[in-house]
């Protein structure tokens, strides 16, 4: 092995490979684009988001434990403000259930934020598609406008909510309550957790690709390098 790659390739390198994340190089980074979010939303938001999705790759990158692994940002459209970073490990990074978000719930556990108020970024170490708490909770939390994952090298995914003409968002309700009794039903059958989760993920990702329009949802997705190049 060339010298010079076994001392870049340290023991973080190896651990976050082990626990199935991309190494993120300086070129991901870059080849990270602005997004073109859904029209009506205010252009700042174009340029907020793709500062975080860099800085999250950035953070990530420089992590002191779990290299490589998720970091989260918020992103407050109304008050144009953002948090970053949001430390999570090689798998997960818990945006809802942090501090930050925690901060934005009065004293009655209301989300003092509007409507479709906040996005949510995070990194996704191997590249995947949304996972099935990502999805859950986007549709669940009205304040949740939209979706942003970075894929540490290649994929970038970003899933919003669009308005209506009369300026309101789709009800999500009846979806919330097909996937809980999906997740009932199928642990009934003794499924494990984690195959019923994917079960769902796969059928809310359906609705989501084959029905956008229905759903009124929008779905950017585009790859930056191959992974294994
Ligand atoms: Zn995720």
């Amino acid at each position: 092995m060339d010298s010079r790659r076994e001392d870049w390739f340290g023991k973080d390198e190896y651990d976050a490979i082990e626990n199935g994340c991309d190494v993120i190089i300086d070129e991901d980074i870059e080849s990270v684009r602005r997004p073109s979010l859904y029209p009506r939303m205010v252009d700042f938001l174009n340029d907020e988001l793709y500062d975080k999705m860099q800085e999250i790759l950035k953070h990530s990158k420089r992590r002191p434990a779990f290299k490589y692994g998720e970091t989260g940002a918020i992103i407050r459209a109304d008050a144009r403000m953002a948090f970053i970073p949001i430390d999570g490990t090689y798998d997960r990074v818990d945006l809802i259930g942090s501090e930050l978000f925690n901060a934005l719930v009065d004293e009655n556990g209301h989300y003092c934020v509007g409507f479709g108020c906040i996005i949510c970024v995070h990194n996704h170490p191997n590249n995947e598609w949304f996972s099935y708490s990502d999805l859950l909770r986007f549709l669940r939390y009205t304040s949740i406008s939209a979706i942003a994952i970075v894929g540490n090298t290649h994929n970038v995914y970003i899933l919003q909510k669009c308005k209506s003409a009369t300026g309101r968002y789709y009800d999500y309700s009846t979806v919330i309550t097909r996937i809980k009794s999906k997740r009932i039903e199928l642990l009934k059958q003794k499924e494990s957790l984690d195959k019923t989760e994917a079960e769902i993920t796969k059928m809310v990702s359906d609705a989501v690709l084959n029905d956008a329009t229905k759903y009124m949802l929008k779905l950017t997705h585009y790859k930056r390098r191959k992974k294994d190049e």
